[in-house]
């Protein structure tokens, strides 16, 4: 009897884990150290397609890179960051407009995290209807939170016209959003508000600002193989070049 039970619940935990692997909304996965990329999905032209956003844990709570794209996934992001790390998140910072990028800003709010993004970016998702951030940086901005620093950096125009990216000089992780794209990627996605003439040159200003990155972390996609950059910018230049035909 007592190991018709014990077969029963192996069974039950087996099917419940592979059931909780083959439906996830959210996946969570260390990069190095206290770093960790989320993803969640939506559907874009009626492919589930994967968003990578990042967390940091530090001694006075998480840092959020962008917010998840599935807007189901909200809340579940801060319950895992929770039982995880036992931290609240207390700063989100949104690369660019898209909602991709800034969906949870009013609900991060809302649950007391201090919510940033550029001016420029405020100003497109006041247009577009976006969700919009507290606090506004007007310029490149260097924040510290406890043990770690980090710097927010304009580069120009490419995927989106505000589109920021964070470097960590001392860690030497890029934290990309959709600027920089995935190797896996051939091409350079959704380019219905990407500056044809101006991508190319900012992939070049990142380059320039920083320097040997150890990660790169794009915005959709696999992420690991750190040629990212370069491979964007090969896009990027082929772009302007066929527009210029
Ligand atoms: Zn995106």
């Amino acid at each position: 009897m007592q190991k018709i039970a014990t077969i029963i619940i192996f069974l039950f935990v087996t099917i419940n884990g592979f059931s909780q692997r083959a439906d996830s909304s959210l996946k969570i996965v260390p990069l190095t150290g206290n770093f960790y990329i989320y993803i969640t999905y939506s559907l874009y032209k009626g492919n589930r397609i994967p968003a990578n956003g990042m967390y940091l844990i530090t001694d006075s709570g998480a840092v959020l890179f962008d917010t998840p794209w599935d807007t189901t996934q909200f809340q579940p992001l801060l319950d895992s960051i929770q039982q995880r790390h036992h931290k609240k998140v207390v700063l989100c910072i949104a690369t660019h407009f898209h909602e991709d990028r800034t969906g949870g800003l009013e609900y991060y709010r809302q649950q007391g995290c201090k919510t940033y993004t550029t001016v420029l970016t405020d100003g497109l998702s006041k247009k577009r209807g976006m969700k919009r951030a507290e606090f506004l940086i007007d310029k490149d901005t260097v924040f510290t939170v406890a043990q770690y620093s980090f710097q927010t950096y304009y580069p120009g125009k490419g995927h989106a016209p505000d589109n920021i990216v964070v470097w960590f000089k001392k860690e030497r992780i890029l934290y990309g959003g959709c600027l920089i794209k995935s190797t896996e990627d051939d091409g350079l996605g959704n380019l219905s508000d990407a500056s044809v003439t101006d991508y190319a040159t900012t992939i070049k200003n990142v380059q320039l600002k920083c320097k040997n990155p150890k990660y790169i972390i794009t915005g959709h996609d696999d992420w690991t193989n750190i040629s990212s950059l370069q491979h964007t910018l090969l896009m990027a230049q082929q772009l302007k070049q066929k527009s210029s035909r």
